[in-house]
């Protein structure tokens, strides 16, 4: 099992530092997030030290993640929420604080103050097209 003896959620995830654990399988556990910005904010986190989600090694993924959307739905009911968000954070650069691979799981409600600041964007002309042939050519085809 890879672990690194420095890493917070290694720590949680052998019971060495203390959580409030909600879900435990062979690949994952589930927590409550320490610092909730709503109401049932869990986290839901690999057992296995991958700094991010591109570390993980190919075919292991699925393993990892089996149990997420079970996690959720009991969340979910035990909330009362309709919605939530699912918010994974990858590198310094986009806000991940943890460097082991975690998945935010947010419950949402109606009109709740959560907001992204998601500024909306457009592409010049021809811009899309060469992007998505860069990206094509960067998987291969
Ligand atoms: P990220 O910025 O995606 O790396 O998120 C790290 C998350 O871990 C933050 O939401 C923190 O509130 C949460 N966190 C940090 N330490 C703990 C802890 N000891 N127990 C539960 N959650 C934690
Ligand atoms: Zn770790």
């Amino acid at each position: 099992m890879l672990s690194n003896s420095d890493c917070i959620f290694c720590k949680i995830v052998a019971g060495t530092i203390p959580s409030t654990k909600l879900f435990e399988d062979d690949s994952a556990i589930a927590i409550l997030d320490i610092n909730p910005i709503t109401f049932g904010h869990s986290l839901y986190i690999a057992k296995e030290h991958y700094a991010t989600l591109l570390d993980v090694p190919e075919g292991k993924l699925g393993g990892i993640v089996k149990n997420l959307q079970k996690v959720v739905s009991a969340l979910l009911k035990a909330t009362g929420c309709e919605g939530f968000n699912i918010i994974q954070n990858n590198t310094r650069c986009a806000g991940q604080l943890v460097p082991h691979l975690h998945f935010h799981i947010v419950p949402r409600r109606p009109n709740d103050p959560i907001r992204f600041n998601w500024q909306i964007g457009t592409y010049q002309k021809e811009e899309s097209q060469k992007l998505a042939e860069d990206i094509k050519k960067a998987l291969g085809k």
